[in-house]
């Protein structure tokens, strides 16, 4: 009874749109200590968001697992193409969620963060998405 009650609770996420992202890619070995991002606030008028993407994130594939959003939506997006989720990569998928005070909306960053196989640190932020948490 209780397991049917968490599953009823559990929702997808929605994801409203995917947010312009100035720059998008960072290298160097000093990325391994987080990278500042800066993003255009969701409302519009050149707002600019800044968060610190951390390489302690959580994995995006947990909160697939979780069914908390999908890989198919997040392709829809054009996060990643469905061949790049699928494919198995040293290099993960890794989300924060960020809430601002300022406008009070929720964002998900997806990215990849670690080396790459030719032997450079690079962060790739994949997507900011404005998402609805569906609470
Ligand atoms: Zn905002």
């Amino acid at each position: 009874m209780a397991f049917q009650k968490i599953y009823l609770k559990k929702r997808y996420m929605i994801i409203k749109q995917k947010i312009h992202l100035g720059k998008s890619s960072f290298s160097g070995v000093e990325v391994m200590d987080g990278v500042l991002v800066e993003f255009y606030c969701a409302n519009g008028g050149g707002f600019k968001h800044e968060v610190f993407v951390s390489p302690n994130s959580p994995y995006l594939n947990d909160l697939v697992t979780e069914g908390k959003i999908d890989f198919e939506s997040l392709s829809k997006k054009g996060v990643a193409t469905m061949s790049i989720f699928e494919k198995q990569t040293p290099l993960l998928f890794q989300y924060q969620f960020f809430n601002s005070k300022e406008c009070n909306n929720d964002y998900l960053i997806i990215f990849r963060l670690g080396e790459w196989q030719n032997g450079r640190y690079m962060c790739e932020i994949n997507a900011i998405l404005e998402i609805d948490l569906n609470k």
